[in-house]
């Protein structure tokens, strides 16, 4: 059955992808890594500035300990009233100032590179545009739009997630428009969430051929941990880890009495993540005289597919046939600031921004062909009263 939503949703082909993608090309054009503030101000200043008499209230929070700032528009027209729907994205990315000169944003055919094109300013600058181009031709949404831009997402999230979670407890629906990956169409209706550990042993070091029985040798007793916990792979269905550093010794003479390792967890739910994380710490030395110093915890909640999570997935398949646009659901193992949205039981989708790949890759790019899909779709979204009812009314 194709649900009837309002006639004045425009399709895709009704909208002109080249001035998106230029707008697009000026946002990646604007480096932002997460540790200059400086740079990410530039960005966020010229978003502001494109807002300029416009009936859209906006907020800036400070940054702090090294962090850029974040911004907060709000689109709330006389008479509209009600829990907010919530565009979340962040500015940041991976790639150091410089990285433009070296690879500057290039097209090759339907594909367009450049560093955070993909993660994730292609989706943050449309569901900015799209909430721009609505406030600035008068429409009158069901409900308040607020877009929210962070500066701190690639390196945890860490001076923005108490805003995230304020501005997420208020709203009736969120939706993140990072890359989409998969099929034509995917979005993200799951996550795991994300824990790192550091395990440190200290030993007691000792001449290796003179007295090598009064050492107590921490590279050891971190080998037995390690294979420890790459085993639980084995074990735990809901988790993964992975032992991605490992470093200790000083010389192949001397009983080593140092030894770390830094520990990756991806986990599917919260019960296994709590059980688990106890586990984690309260690891003790397996040999005699040493001292393990286990550290870290979760750092972003999982995104469980709950009941609110696939009602609003529903609602996007009904909105999205509708439109004639592809929709696929998919799980994914990175986190996004979609997981403490969700972990606060708010329905969330994720994975709407552009499609193609290379996140964090030299071949980052998106996909020119999939702008114009996305930008109908989250008119749509924020638009329709129809769909927002099915969402969550
Ligand atoms: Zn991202």
């Amino acid at each position: 059955m194709t649900l009837s939503f309002e006639s004045d949703l425009p399709p895709s082909e009704a909208i002109d992808a080249a001035p998106l993608l230029r707008g697009i090309v000026d946002w990646v054009e604007m480096e932002t890594p997460s540790d200059r503030p400086d740079l990410i101000d530039v960005l966020l200043d010229s978003v502001e500035a494109s807002f300029e008499g416009l009936p859209v209230q906006r907020r800036r929070v400070p940054g702090r300990d090294g962090c850029g700032g974040q911004l907060i528009l709000r689109y709330a027209p006389a008479g509209v009233s009600g829990a907010p729907l919530l565009f979340m994205g962040h500015v940041d990315t991976v790639w150091d100032a410089g990285t433009l000169a070296e690879r500057p944003v290039r097209r090759e055919g339907d594909q367009v590179f450049g560093p955070g094109i993909f993660d994730m300013k292609a989706g943050s600058y449309l569901a900015t545009e799209t909430v721009r181009r609505i406030a600035a031709a008068g429409l009158i949404p069901p409900r308040p739009i607020i877009v929210y831009l962070n500066a701190d997402e690639e390196i945890g999230s860490l001076t923005s997630r108490d805003t995230i979670e304020e501005l997420a407890r208020e709203a009736a629906l969120v939706l993140v428009p990072e890359p989409s990956v998969g099929a034509a169409g995917t979005v993200v209706t799951a996550r795991k969430g994300w824990a790192r550990f550091s395990l440190v042993a200290q030993g007691v070091s000792a001449h290796a051929g003179g007295n090598l029985a009064d050492g107590r040798s921490a590279i050891r007793e971190i080998a037995q941990h390690i294979l420890q916990i790459e085993s639980l792979n084995d074990t735990e269905p809901a988790a993964s880890f992975n032992v991605g550093t490992v470093a200790g010794g000083t010389r192949a003479n001397v009983v080593p009495d140092h030894a770390a390792i830094e520990i990756d967890m991806r986990v599917e739910d919260m019960p296994t993540a709590e059980r688990l994380i106890a586990e984690m710490l309260d690891r003790r030395a397996v040999g005699k005289d040493i001292a393990l110093h286990v550290s870290g915890g979760l750092n972003r909640p999982p995104f469980v597919r709950s009941p609110a999570v696939h009602r609003l997935y529903e609602a996007t398949c009904a909105l999205a046939k509708y439109l004639k646009l592809p929709m696929a659901e998919a799980s994914r193992g990175g986190v996004s600031d979609g997981n403490f949205a969700a972990a606060l039981g708010k329905p969330v989708l994720d994975g709407l921004g552009c499609s193609g790949g290379g996140a964090h890759a030299l071949h980052e790019h998106i996909l020119v062909s999939t702008i114009a899909p996305r930008a109908a779709l989250m008119h749509a979204m924020a638009m329709s009263k129809t769909f927002q009812t099915l969402a969550v009314d």
